[in-house]
């Protein structure tokens, strides 16, 4: 999500693949998201990846990314598959949907919702044991949520494994001002990673800038009834995010500051 100066070394130092399924999703056109685009695409290239990249952006990149690519001879040796961000599902991978809502900011701009696919539910060995499924092979098909045939029996999933369970879903606001709509938007995230550009106490700058504050953050968080918060975005004027990060606390206790590498565990929403 999002493409700031330099992705491509970040990537590289926290070993992503570069010819994996890939799904870049752009915010919105200012040079902090999307500066780094190029330099990704050109190491992909680098790398002599094959597989095609989905790419979901506001209308206006696909200009940019053209005109650019042209100027500077970039050869690339994949295919982009450009949509356009719009409210809705904007993309469908093996492992994830993935749907955008209207940001409130200075310029077209989109929040992301990355939801995991519906898992399947717990299997219980002892039903299986008692219908005479015999441990391996196909416990794992009944796992897979696929039927078995045993001794002429037809054993189904639904008798084997418990309700399929919910996958987890992870928000990402980009550049906004907060909203009730947006909070519904980021309805049970299991993760929200919110702009968070300046103070509490900064509010009018926020304002003036269609940013949010800590605290605005926060009220978003639990507003969405979100597990997680993490506060990105800083505005260069703080040498010091734990100010921002206390008064997000504050509102919403499971809040935690963005820095580069870091690496934040989602759990499976319970049940
Ligand atoms: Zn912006
Ligand atoms: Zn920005």
């Amino acid at each position: 999500m999002d493409c700031g100066e330099g992705i491509q070394r970040q990537i590289m130092s926290l070993g992503v693949g570069l010819n994996k399924e890939t799904t870049v999703l752009i915010t919105h056109l200012h040079g902090d998201h999307v500066t780094g685009l190029l330099g990704l695409l050109q190491t992909m290239a680098l790398a002599q990846r094959s597989k095609p990249l989905d790419l979901v952006a506001p209308a206006p990149l696909l200009k940019w990314l053209q005109v650019t690519s042209e100027l500077l001879n970039v050869g690339l040796t994949f295919e982009i598959r450009f949509r356009r961000a719009r409210a809705g599902i904007v993309a469908k991978t093996s492992g994830f949907v993935i749907s955008a809502a209207k940001a409130a900011h200075s310029v077209e701009a989109y929040s992301f919702v990355v939801e995991e696919k519906t898992r399947p539910g717990v299997f219980f060995p002892k039903k299986a044991r008692a219908l005479g499924v015999p441990e391996g092979k196909l416990w794992s098909r009944l796992q897979r949520g696929r039927s078995v045939t045993v001794s002429g029996r037809t054993v189904r999933p639904s008798q084997v494994t418990g309700l399929p369970r919910p996958g987890r879903r992870v928000g990402y606001s980009g550049d906004t001002r907060p909203s009730r709509r947006l909070a519904r938007f980021f309805s049970g995230c299991d993760l929200l990673i919110l702009d968070s550009t300046f103070r509490a106490a900064d509010r009018d700058k926020a304002v003036e800038r269609k940013h949010s504050t800590s605290t605005e953050a926060a009220q978003m968080a639990k507003d969405a009834g979100a597990r997680r918060l993490v506060l990105t975005h800083f505005s260069a004027r703080y040498r010091n995010v734990a100010p921002l990060v206390r008064e997000a606390r504050a509102v919403f206790p499971e809040t935690a500051a963005a820095a580069d590498g870091l690496s934040v565990r989602v759990d499976y929403p319970p049940g």
